[in-house]
C-alpha cells in the first residue's frame, strides 16, 4: 500500500512548523509543503524591525535550514499556488497543473494585506509590507526617500515608522481612529505609543481619513489627500490597514469561513480529514470559550504542533493564551491574553507609565483577561497565569510592584 500522503497548502511559519511537528510525531508519510512565494518558509516579525533595518541578516529569518527539508524527506514545492481544493476527491490541484492527492490536508494560507480603497493606490511608490521583498524595497526607499506618509498606525505603521526614523527619514502616521492601537490598547495604553512615536519625531496624526493617493504626474505617489483637502507631500507612501484571512481556496471548496477557516479546538475544519493554523484559522479557543483568528508570530508558531498531533489521530486543543510582541525605538513589550473593546472594565497599571517601564493590565469583574508588559522582562509566563487562572485578584496588590506577580492569586 502506498504510504499515506499529509499536504500542507502554506509554506511559511505555520505551514513549516506543521511539518516539522508531523516528523517530530513519527509520521513517515509522503508530507508535501506548497507555497506560493519563491524564499523557504521565513518569519515575518524581523520585516519589519531588524531586517528592515539592516540589523539582521537574510539567512537568520528562516524557519529552517534548506537542507532541513531535504533531511526530513519534506517534499517542499515553492513558487506554486494551490488552486482548487476538492474535499470530495480528496484532491489539490496546484499551479503547475498536478492534481496532489491527499489523506490529510493542513491549509497554512495565513492572511494578505488589506488594499487601500482609493484613487492613486495603486501608483508607483504605494507599498505594502508583507513578504521579504516587501522589506527589501522598503529598506531601498528608505535610503533615498526623505519624507514617507504611512496610512494606517498599527502595529506595521508602527514598527515601519520606528524603523524609518532611526534611517533618519522623516515619517507622518496617518490614522483614522482617534489614536494608533486604540482598539487593541485602549486609550489610556495607545496614549503611550502615540507619545513614544511623536517623542521621535513622528508626525502622527488622528482622526485622518485619506481620500486619495496624488500623482506627481508621472504616475509616481507624490503625498496622500485627506478628507478634509490637506495634503501629505511625501516620495512614498507605506500603507498597512490590517490583514485579512486567505480563505478563497477553502471557501471554494465548501469548507465553512468565518472571518478566516473556521475550525474546532483540535484545529479542524468542517470536513474531518482538513485542519487550518495560523492567520488562517479561526479556531474555538476553549479557555476564551469562543472562535478567534489571531494573527500573530506565537499562534503560527505553536498551533501547528497541536494540528499535526490531531492529524495523527491524538487527542490534542490549542488553548494556549494569546501572546504577541512588538519592538520599537527602546521599547520592547510583550501582550499575553485577550481583551476586546467592551470586555473589560478596568485598567490596571504596575510601574512607571510615564517612563514607559511598567505592566498594564486588562481586567473584567477583577480579574485579569490581558496583560502586557513594557520594557520589563521575565514576567510574562506570570502574566499568562494570571489570565489563565481566571481567578480575582486585589487591585492593590496589582498595581504594586512590590508584590510578586505569582502571590496574586488566592483562590
Ligand atoms: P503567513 O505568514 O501569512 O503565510 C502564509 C503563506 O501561505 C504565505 O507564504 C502565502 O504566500 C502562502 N499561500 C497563501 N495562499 C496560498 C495558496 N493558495 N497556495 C500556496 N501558498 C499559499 N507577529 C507578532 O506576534 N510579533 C511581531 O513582531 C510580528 N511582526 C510582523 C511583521 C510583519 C511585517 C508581518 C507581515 C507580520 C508580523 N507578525 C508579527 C505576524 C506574524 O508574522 C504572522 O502572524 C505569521 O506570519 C502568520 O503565519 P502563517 O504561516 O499563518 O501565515
Ligand atoms: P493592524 O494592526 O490591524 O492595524 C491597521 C491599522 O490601520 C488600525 O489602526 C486601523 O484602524 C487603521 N486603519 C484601517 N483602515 C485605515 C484607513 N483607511 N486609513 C487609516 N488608517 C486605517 O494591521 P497592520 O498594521 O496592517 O498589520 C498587518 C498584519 O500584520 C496584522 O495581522 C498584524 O497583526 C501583523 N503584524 C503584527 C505585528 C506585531 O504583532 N508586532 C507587527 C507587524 C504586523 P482601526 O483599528 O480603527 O480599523
Amino acid at each position: 500500500m502506498a504510504p499515506p500522503t499529509y499536504l500542507i497548502v502554506g509554506a511559511s511559519l505555520a505551514g513549516a512548523k506543521a511539518a516539522e511537528a508531523l516528523r517530530a510525531g513519527g509520521f513517515d508519510g509522503r508530507v508535501v509543503l506548497v507555497g506560493e512565494e519563491q524564499e523557504a518558509p521565513y518569519e515575518r516579525p524581523p520585516l519589519s524591525k531588524g531586517y528592515l533595518m539592516g540589523r539582521q541578516d537574510r539567512e537568520t529569518i528562516f524557519v529552517h535550514p534548506q537542507r532541513w527539508y531535504t533531511d526530513n524527506a519534506i517534499d517542499l514545492r515553492l513558487g506554486t499556488t494551490a488552486n482548487v481544493l476538492d474535499p470530495g476527491s480528496k484532491t489539490v490541484t496546484i499551479s503547475t497543473g498536478e492534481t496532489v492527492a491527499y489523506d490529510k490536508l493542513l491549509l497554512a494560507t495565513g492572511a494578505s494585506p488589506r488594499r487601500l480603497p482609493v484613487p492613486g493606490a495603486d501608483l508607483d511608490g504605494v507599498l505594502y509590507l508583507r513578504s521579504v521583498r516587501d522589506s527589501e524595497r522598503i529598506r531601498d526607499t528608505f535610503q533615498h526617500a526623505s519624507r514617507v506618509a504611512f496610512v494606517g498606525g498599527g502595529w506595521i505603521g508602527l514598527e515601519v515608522a520606528a524603523a524609518a526614523r532611526e534611517a533618519g527619514v522623516e515619517a507622518t502616521v496617518l490614522e483614522a481612529g482617534e489614536l494608533p492601537l486604540l482598539r487593541v490598547l485602549g486609550p489610556q495604553i495607545a496614549h503611550v505609543f502615540a507619545d513614544l512615536h511623536r517623542e521621535h519625531g513622528v508626525d502622527l496624526r488622528v482622526s485622518a481619513h485619506v481620500s486619495e493617493i496624488v500623482d506627481s504626474g508621472g504616475g509616481k505617489a507624490a503625498g496622500v489627500r485627506l478628507a478634509d483637502g490637506s495634503l501629505i507631500e511625501a516620495d512614498a507612501v507605506i500603507v498597512g490597514i490590517g490583514a485579512s484571512a486567505n480563505t478563497a481556496l477553502a471557501a471554494d471548496a465548501g469548507l465553512q469561513v468565518d472571518n478566516g477557516v473556521v475550525v474546532d479546538a483540535a484545529l479542524r475544519t468542517s470536513y474531518p480529514d482538513i485542519f487550518a493554523v495560523g492567520d488562517v484559522a479561526n479556531a474555538f479557543h476553549p479557555l476564551l470559550g469562543k472562535h478567534v483568528r489571531v494573527e500573530h508570530w506565537a499562534n503560527a508558531l505553536h498551533q501547528p504542533e497541536v494540528a499535526a498531533r490531531s492529524m495523527l489521530g491524538e487527542r490534542a486543543f490549542y488553548e494556549r493564551v494569546p501572546y504577541f510582541f512588538t519592538d520599537q525605538y527602546d521599547l520592547g513589550m510583550e501582550y499575553a491574553g485577550y481583551a476586546e473593546p467592551g470586555s473589560y472594565d478596568d485598567v490596571v497599571v504596575r510601574g512607571d507609565l510615564a517612563g514607559r517601564a511598567f505592566i498594564a493590565f486588562w481586567l473584567a469583574d477583577g480579574r485579569v483577561l490581558a496583560g502586557m508588559n513594557v520594557n520589563i522582562w521575565d514576567v510574562n509566563d506570570a502574566i499568562q497565569h494570571l489570565v489563565r487562572s481566571g481567578s480575582a485578584v486585589e487591585r492593590a496588590a496589582l498595581a504594586d510592584p512590590d508584590v510578586p506577580l505569582d502571590q496574586l492569586i488566592t483562590v
